[in-house]
């Protein structure tokens, strides 16, 4: 889908003053921000994408001896984070490729300092309903943070809303970017918010001017441009349709997905992978995530689909020959 016209317009026209620094306070999209969701300025965090959130993460709240817990198979990053800054990530195993939520709140030690969960998860696309998600963060110690990988939320229809928990004095922290359904993410910017002294935290773990003045010139454009989040929005559903068809046609397994990919059993995931690579088609294969049948195929245009579709099937049928 690219990305709005209007963001890339506002990119190009912050060229013209790349000799200055950017705005290490990042005051204007902040600001955005703010308003966006209702929310004060101080209560966000800029990132050089999400994934510098999550690691500044790590520098405040992970050290030697402290656990951090997730689900199987969940975003790897969390993992790497926890790895990096010497703690030990507990993996807790899914069920039926959802975050088995209860078995996370069971994880739960004196040692834990941070309950990781994207919702929607990348890459198995699945989400965990949002009253479970409020009961899992009201059931957890006051000590344990709660971070809520908001990647994926701006393509579900009725995505989990924590501010009121954040309102009410939880430790909860949520993450998005600007690289998925803002089609951002050569640009690299993401943020976080949650309560503001939580927010000032991470900010002095953070590098000075760690978001580019082309980055947040065209994110705050972005954020100003609904209409295109909007038409991405309802042209990825159409697309999750056409697969969860295909799928069906050509009888494979498939994740209920609320996000922007379909993750499907493929029987040889790095086989398809190859495969469909000799076609121009790339699709990640999920070994690395121990889903070693299956591959995550990103959602694009209708004759993008048609045709990740076509190598797929003609992958399938030399596959049973
Ligand atoms: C893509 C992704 C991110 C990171 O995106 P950035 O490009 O670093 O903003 C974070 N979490 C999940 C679950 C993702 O899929």
């Amino acid at each position: 889908m690219g990305a709005s016209a209007k963001a890339i317009e506002a990119g190009k026209a912050a060229l013209n003053s790349v000799q200055m620094y950017p705005d290490g306070g990042c005051y204007d999209l902040k600001n955005a921000l703010a308003q966006t969701h209702g929310l004060s300025s101080e209560q966000f965090i800029v990132g050089n994408g999400s994934n510098e959130i999550l690691e500044l993460l790590g520098h405040a709240f992970v050290g030697k001896g402290d656990e951090v817990v997730m689900g199987q198979g969940a975003f790897i990053v969390y993992k790497l984070v926890t790895l990096l800054f010497g703690g030990t990530p507990v993996e807790v195993p899914t069920k039926n490729h959802f975050h088995d939520l209860r078995g996370m709140r069971e994880a739960v030690t004196d040692r834990t300092r941070i309950v990781f969960l994207a919702s929607p998860d990348n890459p198995s696309g699945s989400a965990n309903a949002p009253a479970e998600i409020i009961d899992l963060v009201e059931s957890l110690p006051e000590n344990v943070l709660f971070v809520l990988d908001e990647a994926y939320s701006e393509y579900q229809d009725k995505p989990v809303d924590l501010r009121p928990l954040i309102a009410a004095g939880r430790k909860v922290f949520c993450t998005r970017t600007f690289s998925k359904i803002y089609g951002l993410a050569g640009l690299r910017v993401g943020y976080g918010y949650g309560d503001s002294e939580l927010v000032s935290l991470l900010n002095r773990t953070r590098a000075p001017f760690n978001v580019n003045s082309i980055a947040l010139a065209a994110a705050r454009a972005a954020l100003e441009d609904q209409e295109f989040v909007e038409s991405c929005r309802i042209a990825n559903v159409a697309g999750l349709r056409q697969f969860e068809k295909a799928a069906d046609s050509l009888n494979l397994e498939y994740i209920p997905s609320s996000a922007n990919f379909i993750t499907l059993n493929v029987g040889d995931g790095k086989a398809a992978f190859e495969a469909m690579q000799r076609d121009g088609v790339i699709v990640r294969p999920l070994a690395p995530y121990g889903m070693g049948e299956w591959v995550r195929i990103t959602i694009g245009t209708q004759e993008q689909n048609d045709r990740a579709l076509e190598s797929l099937t003609s992958f399938l049928s030399q596959e049973c020959e």
